[in-house]
Order: structure tokens, then sequence, then C-alpha cells
């Protein structure tokens, strides 16, 4: 891009003192990949659990597969996350009710690792869809590093399988959701973790001892925790690949604070680009207003 130039193809920005910033997209509907465009780094969050609804979606490998394919297809040389099922809590899946209502904790991850055959089956898709693109993987409500070993080993255990049956496929790298408050805390210990992503619509509800409907009341209130908390997990995350997509990287009433506390990468609603494109423009990297702004 010329000299002066704020934003070049590749979705990257730049600050007012000249800092580089990615702007990606988060996705729901798989169609929203459409949404795409050059000036976007790529997908840092498609939620699986809107494209498998049922538990006869997640025993269906092929459905997913195709689903998959398509977006990292269109998607292209651009990398796309895709995030394992998050069920339990707000998200429930028809058919497997019982389980996250006896347990709230009993979510994310948790059911997963609770309901192996289902992990499986999205995991084999997942690995198949990995020849078409850029795919990484990103696991849901993390709290304990050996959530992530039992899943990498889940993973390994069906690319075995896969291999065996002479499917095409591919180890994607695993990274992981920080919205747990103690992974937070503990972020140097998820070594074998390839990247961060904060999710701080959980990270607040957890945080704060709020009903997640009641955020966007107790949001305001409790960004400053969050905020700090985010800053010290930056730093502990010594150097790997650390980005936000929660809806607090959406709000640019938010961004300085998150400038601040050292994020680059911000993965947001497709609606809310422009808003953060501009705000990004007008602030240094420390998060300060720039000069004449
Ligand atoms: C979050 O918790 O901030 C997040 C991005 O995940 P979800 O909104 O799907 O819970
Ligand atoms: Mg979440």
């Amino acid at each position: 891009a010329p000299a002066g130039d704020t934003q070049t193809v590749s979705g990257e920005l730049r600050t007012a003192d000249g800092v580089s910033i990615l702007i990606s997209i988060n996705i729901n509907d798989p169609a929203e990949i459409d949404a795409l465009d050059p000036a976007t780094a790529g997908v840092g969050l498609m939620r699986s659990e809107f494209s498998v609804t049922s538990l006869a979606d997640a025993a269906n490998e092929e459905r997913q597969l195709a689903i998959y394919r398509r977006v990292l297809e269109q998607a292209g040389e651009k990398p796309v996350i895709i995030r394992m099922l998050d069920i339990g809590g707000d998200k429930p899946l028809a058919g497997l009710e019982d389980l996250p209502a006896l347990d709230p904790g009993l979510r994310g991850i948790r059911l997963l690792l609770a309901r192996p055959e289902i992990a499986r089956v999205q995991a084999r898709a997942l690995l198949r869809a990995a020849v078409y693109g850029k795919l990484s993987v990103m696991l849901p409500m993390v709290t304990f590093p050996e959530e992530v070993d039992r899943m990498r080993e889940l993973f390994r255990d069906e690319a075995e399988r896969l291999g065996r049956r002479a499917l095409p496929h591919r180890m994607p790298p695993i990274g992981m959701m920080v919205e747990v408050p103690a992974a937070a805390l503990m972020l140097d210990t998820f070594g074998s973790v390839a990247f961060f992503s904060f999710g701080t619509n959980d990270l607040t509800q957890y945080l704060a001892a709020s009903a997640r409907d009641a955020i966007d009341a107790d949001a305001g209130n409790a960004a400053p925790a969050v905020l700090r908390l985010i800053a010290q997990a930056v730093k502990l995350a010594a150097g790997k690949p650390v980005s936000i997509c929660g809806d607090m990287a959406g709000d640019p009433h938010y961004l300085p604070g998150l400038l601040a506390a050292g994020l680059r990468h911000f993965s947001v609603a497709p609606a809310r680009r422009p808003a953060i494109r501009s705000a990004i423009i007008g602030l240094n990297a420390d998060g300060t207003k720039a000069a004449g702004e």
C-alpha cells in the first residue's frame, strides 16, 4: 500500500503511531463468510454450534465436513478459526439438554470430553476440512491445560484412523478461548496451545458473577477488572498469537483499554468493522488519542 494509506488489502490497519493491527470477523451462520472482504484478515471465530444444532447434526461427519469445507474454500488464503461446539450453558443442543441442565458447569470443552463421541465426529470433520484452507481449531471454555491435552490426544487418535482409511486430512493448529478467569490467570501454564483468543462475554460473566443476559448492564462496571485481567494474561501468553473475539472487541468504547492491554488483533461481527476501523486510526497503540483527534 502507498505510504499514508491506513488500510491495506490484507486486513491490516495501522494505529496513528504506525503500529499494525489486524481485524478479523466473527461468523455464526456459515453464510456470513460472504462478508469476508479483502480488507479483513480472516475469520477469528466461527461458532460451530450455529451449524450443528442437534444430536443428529453432531453425529453427521459428512455434513459437518461440507459446511467447514465451504467456509475454508471461500476464505481462500485467509486464515479461519473454527471453534469446536460450545454447547451447554446458554447454547443448548437439541437432544442433549439433560446433562447441562443438571450441571451448569458442564459446557464447552468439558461437555465435549464428557461426550467424546460428539467430539470425535467433529474432530474428524475438522481434520478432513483442514486440507481445503488455512484452518485452525479453537477450544471453548477451557479451564485447565489437561483439557487441551486430552482434546489433542483425541485429534491424534482420529487422524490415525483417517490415515488407516486413506482419507486426506491435516492436523490443524489447536488454540483456545480465554473466557474462564482461572485459565486467564494461569495462561503461562498452557504451553502446548498454539494461540489464544479472549472471550469477553463469558470472561465478564464469570468474573463479575453476572447472568449472561445481564451483561449489557454489568459489562460497563466490570470492564476495569476484565481489562486488567486481559492485560495480565497477554503478558503471560509469552509471545504466542493473541486475539480477542468477545463483544468488547466490537465496541469502540473499549478500544483504548484493549490496546493498552496489548491487544493487536480484533475479531468482530461484520457489522462492527467500520466503527472499529475508524476508531483505530484515531488512536495510538497505547490507547491514547492521536494528536489532533
Ligand atoms: C465470548 O464468550 O466472549 C465468546 C466470544 O464466545 P460466545 O459469545 O460464543 O460465548
Ligand atoms: Mg464464550
